[in-house]
């Protein structure tokens, strides 16, 4: 896009409200030179443009520096709507409902684990299935499915004693979010996520073993338990083809009904109506219980690594699994901004609160919340703690990943799966990955540098660093 991007604040660029374009507010986005340079070969500026013309936007249309093209909207845009009318979105929340991400931690240090890295890896691929056709899934009764779209991880814990009951403060939203309504999600929905429940799926999901390998601040560090030389657990998956169907199934539904509520959009895939219409209740009941059942599928596959490291490690002192944090990245939450209530959609970006909110664990009050940044298999991964001058730049969001820089096709193009895996090898870090092909196009050149588009946040005051990760073992779903 050849737009003009004008600076206006530390690493924050912004497209102005044009007359005659649609536009309702600017469009913002978080990044430096380089970064912009690496948005602007996609379509990505373009569509945050559009989502400036959704019905009752407020302030600004956000990008984040990980920023890329998306179904409608970019992956890393921000859009926070008025209630009770503004405009709800699927194409703003995604079809992987609550993708986002887990930090478990240990007492133990990398090199404690590296005799043992092969086995761990190994063992976590097989309790962890990445998708069809393998053991270590909980299947569901339709009984079971609608207390886990109504009850989510609470329920989980309370009758199937998978995870401890202090561990859910320390869930997004305590692990079960309170809008959802299991009724609204169909019939096929529920049948494709009967038995995905602790399976990772496929692309870029992951569970990966990993080293504290920086700290950049030691209060915060201490508050989240985390020390140099640790060794940490990231899991990153969604709620599988559940939340997808839930996505497809309301987009159908929004895209017949838009016009009778007089809304037009630059492009189909921002099909949207207003919150409180029937469609928009029906799809965040829906939505909202399709983040249920990803908060629980996230629930089961780090029992399933907690039993691991036990296993693999001979209940050796110091292998028991502790849960840092668990945020969502693909999300629209209803939260009060300054005086203001507002529908806000983050796809592809992270809710980041700051010390003084009231709404992240006592633990951690004084500090901000966890923000978990994955970056690549061959990279560094982030932990960041959320600030409050972000509710006023982002509505308390920032970045959710590295990005990808380039396709999947692209990657596939430059890179040899076998080739990689040697060399990731090399390094130190052991990956599974069902296939070679799947491999390389999660290559690590695959993806934007993470390290800069954490600087990016962190200057941008969205949030702050407080820990480095580097990785030595990958599952892959
Ligand atoms: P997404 O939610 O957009 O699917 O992915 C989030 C981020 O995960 C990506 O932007 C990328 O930076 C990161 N990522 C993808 N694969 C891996 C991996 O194997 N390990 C780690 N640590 N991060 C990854
Ligand atoms: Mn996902
Ligand atoms: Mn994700």
């Amino acid at each position: 896009a050849d737009v003009e991007l004008r600076s206006v604040g530390p690493c924050q660029y912004e497209i102005a409200c044009r007359a005659g374009t649609g536009m309702r507010v600017p469009a913002r986005i978080f990044a430096d030179e380089e970064l912009l340079g690496q948005i602007r070969r996609d379509r990505s500026i373009s569509q945050l443009v559009n989502v400036t013309t959704l019905p009752g936007i407020v302030d600004a249309a956000l990008g984040m520096p990980d920023m890329h093209e998306g179904y409608g909207f970019p992956v890393g845009g921000v859009a926070a709507t008025r209630l009770p009318d503004g405009a709800i979105s699927p194409g703003g929340i995604g079809f992987d409902i609550n993708c986002g991400v887990r930090l478990l931690v240990s007492d133990l240090r990398g090199e404690d684990v590296t005799p043992s890295l092969e086995a761990l890896v190994h063992e976590m691929s097989r309790s962890v299935p990445a998708g069809y056709g393998r053991h270590g899934r909980l299947a569901l009764t339709r009984d079971e499915m609608d207390r886990v779209l109504g009850d989510g991880c609470p329920y989980l814990v309370r009758e199937h004693g998978l995870g401890r009951p202090e561990e859910l403060a320390l869930i997004e939203s305590g692990g079960v979010i309170a809008g959802a309504d299991p009724s609204q999600v169909s019939e096929r929905a529920k049948r494709r996520g009967e038995d995905q429940l602790g399976t990772l799926g496929g692309g870029n999901h992951f569970i990966e073993v990993q080293v504290v390998d920086a700290i950049f601040d030691e209060r915060a560090a201490r508050a989240f338990r985390l020390f140099s030389g640790q060794v940490t657990v990231l899991v990153h998956t969604g709620s599988r083809g559940l939340g997808h169907q839930v996505c497809t199934d309301h987009v159908k539904l929004m895209d017949e009904a838009l016009h009778r509520y007089g809304i037009t959009v630059p492009d189909r895939q921002l099909a949207c109506v207003p919150f409180s219409s029937p469609e928009g209740r029906s799809y965040f009941g829906a939505m909202c219980a399709a983040m249920n059942f990803a908060f629980c599928n996230r629930q089961v596959i780090a029992q399933r690594a907690r039993d691991v490291f036990r296993r693999v490690l001979h209940d050796r002192p110091g292998a028991e699994l502790r849960l840092v944090y668990d945020v969502a990245h693909n999300t629209a939450k209803v939260e009060r901004h300054g005086d203001r209530t507002l529908c806000v959609h983050r796809k592809g970006a992270t809710r980041a609160f700051g010390p003084s909110s009231g709404e992240i664990p006592a633990a951690y009050r004084g500090v901000g919340q966890p923000v978990l940044i994955p970056g690549s298999m061959g990279t560094a991964s982030y932990v960041l703690a959320g600030t409050d001058e972000a509710d006023a730049l982002s509505f308390s969001s920032t970045c959710h990943g590295a990005g990808r820089a380039m396709s999947r096709g692209a990657a596939k193009r430059r890179v040899q799966g076998h080739v990689l895996r040697k060399e990731l090898l090399a390094r130190g870090i052991v990956v599974r990955c069902p296939s070679n092909q799947e491999l390389a196009e999660e290559a690590p050149l695959a993806y934007k540098d993470v390290d800069r588009v954490v600087d990016v946040v962190h200057r941008a005051g969205i949030a702050r660093k407080v820990a480095r990760l580097r990785p030595i073992g990958v599952v892959k779903g």
